[in-house]
């Protein structure tokens, strides 16, 4: 089989999972950048990290055959110092010309706080600005449907954003159909113990249909698991979809979305 895995973490992996994910048919990863488990404390830690997302991070994946490709932002966590979360949007024009930059990402809310609407606005301009996909992160839990009715909101309402080069990430069963009605792509995340499980994401699947969604494991620094995507072809196959069915979800469609930014290509050649 073939899969892309669209939302990965690899940063906070070991040369293991890229070694394993390659085996399982990976063709390219996408790295979206990431809270890092504690509050950043300068414009100069961020700098830091978009280096290592766009210059150190696709060499070690370059070692395994894996394209790799990165998104920029800094995460909501980080909006509530808003002079800093300024001083760190001012440097990301500097990176997205990087050869594996595909947009701007995950950005969103975490705690729906009138500072991250804020940030996530600047985002949002800044995208439309420079004329880049956008990937958004959604809250977690009890903050879920209502930061992703806000995220939706504020979307719409902006000028310039074509919903078909935006996804919006960590979608469950109460909010995965307004962001398909509206017209934007639907990420589901493979985790172990929240988010979605791979019986989870079928039953999705089956009820809003395979169009304008992807599947990712987001494999952090947190309980995760960087084989998420594969072996969710193995619930699939156990409910009777087609090999077609797999190739479409965790091939075709990321495919589709990603390639909207030029600079995302993938050896296309069916799986062997
Ligand atoms: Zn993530």
């Amino acid at each position: 089989m073939r899969y892309i895995e669209p939302h990965g973490h690899m940063v906070s992996r070991t040369t293991d999972d890229y070694q394993a994910m390659v085996t399982a048919g990976c063709r390219a990863v996408c790295e979206p950048a990431f809270w890092a488990g504690f509050d950043r404390g300068s414009a100069a830690g961020f700098r830091d990290y978009f280096r290592q997302l766009t210059e150190y991070e696709p060499a070690r994946a370059a070692k395994f055959l894996l394209p790799h490709y990165s998104w920029l932002c800094l995460n909501p966590k980080e909006s509530e110092d808003l002079g800093l979360a300024r001083e760190v949007l001012a440097l990301i024009p500097e990176f997205l010309d990087r050869p594996n930059v595909l947009g701007i990402g995950e950005i969103g809310l975490n705690r729906n706080t009138r500072n991250e609407l804020r940030i996530l606005e600047e985002h949002v301009a800044l995208a439309v600005r420079h004329d880049q996909l956008i990937l958004v992160h959604t809250p977690h839990l009890e903050d879920k449907l209502k930061g992703t009715r806000l995220i939706l909101d504020l979307l719409r309402a902006h000028p310039g954003v074509r919903p078909g080069r935006v996804i919006i990430d960590h979608v469950e069963e109460h909010t995965i159909q307004q962001v398909l009605d509206a017209g934007f792509w639907a990420g589901i995340t493979l985790y172990p113990d929240s988010k979605s499980s791979p019986p989870r994401a079928v039953d999705m699947l089956e009820i809003c249909g395979r169009e304008r969604i992807w599947l990712n494991s987001a494999c952090d620094w947190g309980v995760s698991d960087p084989l998420a995507v594969p072996k969710t072809a193995l619930e699939m196959r156990r409910r009777g979809h087609s090999e077609d069915f797999v190739d479409a979800v965790l091939f075709r469609n990321p495919v589709r979305f990603l390639a909207q930014c030029p600079k995302f290509t993938v050896r296309a050649e069916p799986a062997g």
